[in-house]
């Protein structure tokens, strides 16, 4: 697979195995990040504030984790969602 940053359109671009590649807005994967500092962790009810993400907003790094997942630090300064392969690979894409 191949992973890319598209920073002048806000979009991260995913080419899974095989397949013409997805392109996710950058803003929405901030918004549904699942960290707990995002997500409550007993009640799953999400805390963070989406409307306070910049609609602008890009990311800044992206490293993996182990083989199973990413991890993107944010120009909110927000780097402690971790990204499943498998969470990504269920997101829903840009048009
Ligand atoms: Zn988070």
């Amino acid at each position: 697979m191949d992973i890319k940053l598209k920073r002048a359109e806000g979009l991260l671009e995913i080419t899974w195995r095989e397949e013409t590649p997805r392109r996710h807005p950058v803003r929405q994967l901030r918004c549904e990040c699942a960290c707990a500092g995002c997500v409550d962790e007993r009640t799953g009810v999400r805390t963070l504030d989406v409307d306070a993400v910049p609609d602008d907003i890009g990311i800044t790094n992206m490293a993996l984790v182990g083989n199973y997942a990413v991890k993107f630090s944010f120009t909110d300064g927000h780097d402690t969602g971790i990204y499943s392969w498998d969470r990504l690979y269920g997101m829903c894409v840009a048009p």
